[in-house]
Order: structure tokens, then C-alpha cells, then sequence
């Protein structure tokens, strides 16, 4: 409550003016999210007006859209063939399906070894591990990859000692 109320003070909109447009950028946001796929229809707190919208864009009926049960969203990631075997570890990482990996388990590489090897040309060492500068685990953007040393690695999360990136 006090956080929600200090923002009300810093912004200098109006507040009923905000509240339409925000709710206005919402529905935009929620618009494209599901035209693009990446939004199920039985999202929560959606209004009776976005169940329209959603029907109309769609093309389906209301009743099966909105129908009960798991979310393929979940039954997706147990799903092995999930956008084209890719799941996500455990841990939070993802996996990519591979059987011929030297470091595959259970048929699954991490994305971020993949692409940490793809950015040094060769297969990474044993003592060399890769970081997520942004500490985003499903950040697998060559930027955000570093391999380093696996024994500088705790020394920077726990007391931010320098890590030094292996590029070569
Ligand atoms: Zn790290």
C-alpha cells in the first residue's frame, strides 16, 4: 500500500486519466502477446470485453477457449517435443534435446553451453563454466554468455571478486 500510494505522488498524471490509459496499454499488451501466441486465452483477469476480443481474433468459440483444465503452457514443457525439444531444467536453465553432445545427459544439453561453445569455436574444458552476466538463466544471447574459471565463479556471487572471461 505505501509503495502503491508513493508512486501515485511521483507521477504526475492525473489518476483517472493514467488508470484509462494504462488499462488502455494493457489490452494493446495483451493483444499482441496472444495474436503472437505467447498469451493463453484463459490468462487470468481478463474482462468480459478482452474475451470478445480474443474470440473475434481467434475466430474460435468462448467455450472452448476458455474451457478447464492444465494449461498446455505446463503439459508443453513435459513434453519432450516442446518447441522442438527445447525444456527447462530443474534448475531453471534450458535444455536443448541432443543425444550426441559430449556433456548430453539424459538426451538434453544446456542452451548456454551450446551457445557459449558456438561463440569460442571449440567445446568448453572441464574447469570452465558459463556465466549469465545478467544473471537471467534463460538469457542465452552470446552478450550475456561468458565462460570463466568454475573455481571464480562462487568467489563472485558471494563477494563479488573479478571474473575473468575465457575467449580464446
Ligand atoms: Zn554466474
Amino acid at each position: 500500500m505505501t509503495a502503491l500510494r508513493l508512486i501515485g505522488e511521483i507521477m504526475p498524471y492525473k489518476g483517472t486519466k493514467m488508470s484509462e490509459e494504462g488499462q488502455k496499454r494493457l489490452s494493446e499488451t495483451r493483444k499482441r502477446l496472444f495474436t503472437q501466441g505467447r498469451l493463453a486465452p484463459w490468462n487470468k483477469g481478463l474482462t468480459k470485453k478482452d474475451h470478445r476480443v480474443f474470440k473475434n481474433i481467434s475466430g474460435g468459440s468462448r467455450k472452448t477457449q476458455f474451457k478447464k483444465g492444465p494449461k498446455p503452457e505446463t503439459a508443453g514443457r513435459n513434453n519432450a517435443n516442446w518447441k522442438g525439444g527445447k525444456r527447462k531444467s530443474s534448475a531453471g536453465y534450458i535444455l536443448i534435446r541432443n543425444k550426441t553432445h559430449p556433456r548430453s545427459q539424459n538426451g538434453y544439453i544446456f542452451e548456454h553451453t551450446l551457445m557459449a561453445e558456438k561463440k569460442l569455436g571449440r567445446y568448453l574444458k572441464l574447469d570452465e563454466l558459463v556465466h549469465h552476466i545478467n544473471e537471467n538463466k534463460e538469457d542465452n544471447r552470446p552478450e550475456n554468455l561468458a565462460v570463466i574459471y568454475r573455481g571464480s565463479h562462487v568467489g563472485y556471487h558471494r563477494w563479488g571478486t573479478e571474473l575473468k572471461e575465457i575467449d580464446d
